[in-house]
This record gives C-alpha cells, structure tokens and sequence, in this order.
C-alpha cells in the first residue's frame, strides 16, 4: 500500500516495524504447540503526515478470522469495573435522552449487561458472541437493522479493526438514519506515543487514533480521555459525520514515537531481572513478551486473573499463562513480576504480596 488509506497521500512515514506478532492476541491455545503454530503477521507502523492517520501498512486481512474464539474482557478486575460505570455516567450526563441503545461489537457482552442492569433498553451486536443473552444478535450492524432507531450507538473499541473506519462509520450510521448519537472509544495514539508504550501495538489493532483524527471525521463532537489518558472517548450527533472525509489540519508530523529505544530499555531490564514473569495475557502482556523475550527464554509464564485465560499458552512463543495462586506458588520460576498495565498496579500489588518479588512497571 503506497496511499494513505483516508486521504490518500503519499506522505507516509513507518515508524516501528515488528516481525512475526500474534495475529490474535487476546487469544489463548490449549496447548504450547498450537500458540507455537498459530498465525503472525508483520506490523509496519505507519502514520500519514498529512492527515495523522496511523496504520499498519502490512496488515494482512486474510490471517483473521474473526469467527475463532477471542476473549478480551478484562471483568475480573476492581478498576475495570470502575471504568465500565464511569462510562455509564458519563453516557447519563452527555446523553440524557439516550433510552434506546445499540452497543455495536459488544464481544462477550459485559458491557451490554451492565447497561441492561442500569435501565437501558439495549440491544447488542457481535458475529463472534458465544452467550445466550437474547438481546444479542449475532450479526455486523447494518441495513438489515435499520428498523432498531437507536437513539444512541455504542462503539466501543471496534472501530480500529478495518482499514478504513470513516466508510465503516457511514455504514453503521447510515442503517440507523444518520440520526441519533454515537459513543466511539478507542485506544489514544498521543498517549501512547507520550508514553513511548510499544506494547499497545498489536495485530488486531490495524489503525491507531488521535483525538485529533477521530473528531476530524464529524463537524463537531464532544472528546475526551479515560482509563488513566489510554483510551480516547468521542460522543456526536450521527448527522454531524462528514460527508466526505477531512484531513486534520494538525497532520501526524508531531507523532514521534521513540518505540525501538523504549524496547531496547526493557529488554535490558528484563534481561538485569530474569526470569521475569507477565502480568497480563491481554494484547499488551502477548505484545510485551513477543517484544522482550523474542523467544530467549526470558520469560518463563504469564499470569492472568482471568479463568477463561489460565493454563492456556500465548503465542508465538507458547509461554503458560498461569492463575496467580499458581504461579505464585512456584518460587524460584521467575525472580520478578513485570506488570503490562501500569492501572492495575495497586491492585495487583496487593494480589502479590510478597515482599521478596520484585515488582517491577513501565516508569
Ligand atoms: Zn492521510
């Protein structure tokens, strides 16, 4: 691809390039040799200098299967919960007239259900969604759905999936009428670029945004931050999205990120204090552990609160992922636990409670 996909400029800048990622990596295999032979792809971190659209130049469509089974919820943790609640606030002070809602790629559902329980009438969309919640179609949104008039669309973290997400938008708000509002949410590509956070790059998140770029595709919209600056929450009217795409005038010359030194730095801590152990088999931890332990042995196991999660193995380099009791168990495995997600600090701190690990996060 020699054009951005959004404005087809030929001003484009790669900025990390990684080999081999774990095409899924929310994704845990039953056994090591599955995560050892699961599909990888190339990542070629590009950002369009004109408009400040990043994407990945080498993504491969026809590695995913968005059939197979994913699990990317975070449930079992205090603070994400608290984050889930502090979007239903918010959605109750921004949108107060939203009675009927739409969550569009609800994934497992969680989030859907905690709205349920709080008086939404709400139905969710997923292709991938295992449960038996009634109130979850297991289909994309479209046309076919033009009849539901949601007063308000729910997307979250599914925006960044597809090359384009300005067409995937007209598609959504075009089978709700281009009316009502929508709720979009998706990772901060400033934050991670302040942050030098290497491991937010994953496969499955083909494009990247700025709160410059998400509100350059409507006429005006509400932007802001949550969950600790990661992840950037945008609310407009859907008759506010712009007909034809327009290019940020800020541009992406300012999206400097330093990622290869950033890497090199936590290679060498992780190498000063291995064996070191992965808190978080989510997309960060499996990015982390490709990165860091490029298949040295450096990382002996991850560890996830997650059940659905536990004694599964990551890919590419089939490390185990470990219930905590577990791996808290086995002394002398690793000497230091290496926390992905500097939110759940505190609270994992407290799970850990050894004083002879060392913990150790991004500073
Ligand atoms: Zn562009």
């Amino acid at each position: 691809m020699q054009n951005c996909p959004l404005c087809a400029s030929q001003n484009l800048r790669t900025v990390f390039t990684v080999g081999k990622m774990s095409v899924f990596p929310n994704m845990v295999f039953a056994t090591a040799e599955e995560a050892r032979t699961a599909p990888v792809g190339d990542m070629t971190l590009t950002v369009c200098d004109d408009c400040g659209f990043v994407f990945n130049q080498t993504f491969d469509e026809s590695l995913l299967d968005f059939n197979k089974k994913y699990d990317n919820e975070q449930k079992h943790s205090a603070y994400y919960q608290q984050y889930l609640q502090g979007i239903i606030d918010l959605l109750r002070v921004e949108v107060p007239e939203a009675k009927k809602v739409a969550e569009i790629g609800c994934g497992k559902g969680h989030f859907l259900e905690l709205m349920l329980s709080q008086g939404f009438d709400a139905i969710g969309f997923d292709p991938t969604y295992e449960g038996d919640n009634p109130k979850v179609v297991k289909d994309y949104f479209s046309d076919k759905y033009s009849t539901e008039n949601a007063d308000l669309l729910v997307m979250r973290h599914m925006l960044y999936t597809v090359m384009n997400p300005f067409e995937l938008l007209h598609t959504i708000a075009k089978a709700n009428h281009y009316k009502g509002k929508v709720y979009i949410e998706v990772l901060d590509f400033d934050w991670i670029v302040a942050n030098d956070s290497f491991c937010d790059i994953c496969y499955e998140q083909v494009v990247y945004f700025t709160r410059d770029s998400l509100a350059s595709f409507f006429n005006k919209s509400t932007v802001g931050n949550l969950f600790g600056g990661q992840y950037i929450y945008l609310i407009a009217d859907l008759a506010d999205l712009r007909h034809e795409y327009t290019p940020n005038p800020k541009g992406g010359k300012h999206l400097q990120p330093n990622f290869e030194a950033n890497v090199a730095h936590y290679q060498n801590l992780a190498t000063q204090h291995a064996p070191l152990a992965i808190w978080g088999a989510g997309g960060k931890g499996v990015s982390f552990a490709h990165l860091i332990d490029a298949g040295k042995g450096i990382v002996p196991c991850i560890i996830d609160i997650n059940p659905s999660k536990q004694n599964g193995f990551i890919a590419p380099h089939a490390q185990p992922v470990l219930p905590p009791q577990t791996a808290l168990a086995q002394v002398g495995k690793f000497k230091s636990i290496f926390i992905v997600n500097p939110n759940y600090l505190e609270e994992i701190k407290k799970d850990i409670n050894n004083p002879a690990i060392e913990v150790l996060t991004f500073a």
